[in-house]
């Protein structure tokens, strides 16, 4: 560990060839809400999976809407659906329903 208590973050570079902009444009017409975010990560600090497994609702929003749509499959099941985090974002995205209409367009269960 660092003498400071964080370290640099690795780089986060984006291969164009896996990159899906289709569900962003699905998404962005069924909650619209999903434009609002400046991904302050109050959903992810709030969340109730986050303390057992790392999912990340800030991440799930940027991923959406930048098509890495593999780490979006990957990690959404995680979601237990509770809606904390809508409760505390301020700017009122509707975390709780992107992420169930993500659930239902790639097909794991809602419920
Ligand atoms: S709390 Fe709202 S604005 Fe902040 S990262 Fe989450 S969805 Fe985006
Ligand atoms: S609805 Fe999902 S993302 Fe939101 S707080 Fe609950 S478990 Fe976390």
């Amino acid at each position: 560990m660092s003498k400071w208590g964080f370290t640099a973050i690795k780089t986060n570079q984006s291969d164009l060839d896996l990159v899906d902009h289709g569900l962003i444009a699905t998404i962005g017409n069924l909650e619209p809400s999903i434009f609002w975010c400046i991904g302050c990560g109050s959903c992810s600090a709030t969340c109730t999976s986050a303390q057992f497994n790392n999912f990340n609702p800030r991440r799930i929003i940027h991923a959406i809407r930048s098509g890495h749509v593999k780490y979006i499959t990957d990690e959404v099941d995680k979601c237990l659906l509770c809606g904390k985090c809508q409760m505390v974002c301020p700017r009122h995205v509707n975390t709780r329903n992107i992420i169930l209409n993500v659930k239902q367009i790639t097909g794991q269960n809602a419920i």
